[in-house]
């Protein structure tokens, strides 16, 4: 996805950015707001606050607490590559079917 490591992106937060960072923290209780594979979420304390959508939309709807860990994953495209690799291989481990192994 084009835009996580534009490089002019800290220029463009708006001058109350700390203030906003503070609400979407508290909003979403200090923890990571990513869900992890297996649909629970992320338990990590949130260190970070996330543009999900990337761009100038600083609403708090556009905004979400992330870890470091999930930060770092974002911020570079062979993390998320390596991310949507093992989605891809978690969806189709959901989509086998589990035998019993007496019915083999
Ligand atoms: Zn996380």
């Amino acid at each position: 996805m084009p835009g996580w490591t534009n490089s002019n992106r800290r220029d463009r937060l708006p001058k109350d950015w700390q203030a906003i960072r503070h609400r979407v923290f508290r909003r979403d209780g200090g923890r990571c707001c990513i869900p992890l594979p297996d649909g629970r979420r992320c338990p990590n304390a949130a260190t970070q606050v996330d543009h999900i959508i990337p761009g100038d939309d600083h609403s708090l709807d556009n905004l979400q607490s992330i870890c470091d860990d999930h930060h770092r994953v974002k911020s570079s495209s062979e993390g998320a590559r390596a991310l949507n690799a093992k989605k891809a291989q978690n969806a189709k481990k959901f989509l086998r079917p589990e035998r019993h192994p007496g019915l083999l």
